[in-house]
C-alpha cells in the first residue's frame, strides 16, 4: 500500500470557516471553490502552488487522491 501524501479538494465554505482560511506555507488566503490540497504527513492544507513545489520533493510513491466530494470535516 502506498503512501497517500495530498487529497485534492474544492474549498468549501465549511473547510473555510472551520479549518483554515488561508495556505499553511505561503498564507496566501483560500477562496471558495479554491482547489486546496490536504497534506497528510504535515496535518494541514496547501494551495496549488505550494503543493506542487512540496510534491517535487517528496517520494515518488506519494499518491495524490481525487477526493471533492468527501470532505475531510
Ligand atoms: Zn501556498
Amino acid at each position: 500500500m502506498s503512501e497517500n501524501c495530498f487529497v485534492r479538494q474544492e474549498a468549501s465554505l465549511d473547510i473555510i470557516a472551520n479549518v483554515t482560511n488561508f495556505c499553511s506555507e505561503c498564507y496566501n488566503v483560500i477562496q471558495e471553490h479554491e482547489v486546496i490540497f490536504y497534506d497528510m504527513q504535515n496535518y494541514r492544507y496547501l494551495c496549488e502552488t505550494c503543493k506542487q513545489s512540496f510534491q517535487e520533493k517528496l517520494d515518488s510513491n506519494c499518491e495524490l487522491i481525487e477526493n471533492e466530494t468527501e470532505p475531510l470535516f
